[in-house]
């Protein structure tokens, strides 16, 4: 097995005794060590989520609102001004699908922010939104891509992706795009010079042979495109609504495994692993950082998705704190940008 997991070639099986080996965590460890170093990531970004209106119907959501708010273009602009102040080098935007809305609205946000802010990296848009866009304006997906580029889009979160198995996607958010839809959406973008991040949102209905399936889709279009610059695993948050009545969380050391294994099968593909600590909290983020993750995302400064579903953990994370929660465990903190270039704080 050895062999395979050096050379990225991990099988089902594998991925399967793996998970229930005592050495997964060791294992982990030793090729983030590889892949990245001990120097720990973070960004300093804000989340906009400029509408929770939303027209889909996915069974986990807790943030949309049938009554909710759409924040205007000055809305926008002014939680851009407010995160320039706090030296954010991202916002990172995303909203619930807005029937009448195709790309023309999805530029005009992009090309206001770069209007007043030619030199933030707007990381926003998730395929499922890309999909909706392309839709409602009778153009196809690469054709909207190329707009959004044009209007300044940098890079776009792969998040709608769930699970990438069809079987569980009927099941949580049977309105949204199908597997081979996701694939299309995020793969269209790599090859348009869009980078994007993918991620996972587990814990809720599918089995681990389907977790792994999803891990080995994303080792495989990596290995196509190059074009995710991280992975993040995200637990699923049981509070508030439909999927998660009766449900618990996942255990932490649950938690911890699954970042483990997710650092082992996408080895050597893909360098950064994240982990989310508005999800998992501080304790449990600094506890992933021995167990494969080389990435503690953003600083975020207002965060509406998971808090709506129970997260408890806050909506900002200061730099110190990112500093403190690293040093602590004797690795090397590093501001970076979105694409993972060092940043020297100011
Ligand atoms: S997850 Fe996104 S697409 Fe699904 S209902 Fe919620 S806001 Fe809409």
């Amino acid at each position: 097995m050895q062999y395979r997991i050096e050379a990225g070639k991990c099988t089902l099986q594998d991925a399967l005794d793996l998970y229930s080996a005592p050495s997964l965590f060791s294992l982990a460890d030793r090729l983030r060590k590889r892949a990245a170093g001990d120097t720990v990531t973070y960004v300093i970004n804000r989340n906009i989520n400029f509408t929770n209106r939303c027209t889909g119907t996915c069974r986990f959501c807790a943030f949309r609102k049938p009554d909710g708010y759409i924040l205007s273009i000055s809305d926008i602009l002014e939680k851009t001004r407010a995160a320039v102040r706090l030296n954010a080098t991202e916002v990172c935007i995303q909203g619930g699908l807005l029937p009448d809305w195709d790309v023309s609205n999805y530029c005009e946000i992009l090309e206001d922010i770069k209007g007043e802010f030619p030199h933030i990296h707007i990381h926003a848009f998730s395929p499922m939104e890309v999909f909706h866009a392309a839709r409602n304006g009778n153009m196809s997906i690469k054709e909207t891509l190329q707009c959004l580029k044009k209007s300044g889009l940098g890079s776009m979160p792969g998040t709608a992706a769930e699970i990438l198995v069809d079987r569980v996607r009927e099941e949580i958010c049977p309105e949204k795009l199908t597997t081979h839809e996701w694939i299309d959406v995020v793969r269209t973008a790599h090859r348009t010079g869009i980078p994007t991040t993918a991620t996972i949102m587990y814990g809720h209905i599918e089995t681990l042979e389907e977790r792994i399936e999803h891990l080995f889709i994303i080792r495989e279009m990596q290995k196509r495109t190059g074009g995710f610059t991280e992975f993040v695993p995200l637990p699923f948050m049981p509070h508030n609504n439909h999927l998660g009545t009766g449900r618990q969380g996942f255990h932490s050391i649950e938690n911890l495994k699954f970042h483990a294994l997710a650092r082992v099968l996408l080895y050597p593909y893909i360098r950064n692993i994240q982990v989310s600590w508005v999800k998992l909290g501080e304790k449990l983020a600094q506890s992933a950082l021995k167990c494969g993750v080389n990435d503690l995302g953003g600083t975020l400064m207002e965060e509406n998705i998971s808090r709506s579903a129970g997260a408890a953990n806050g909506e900002y994370m200061p730099p110190q704190e990112f500093e403190r929660l690293i040093k602590e465990i004797n690795r090397v903190p590093q501001q970076r940008d979105t694409l993972y270039n060092p940043i020297t704080p100011l």
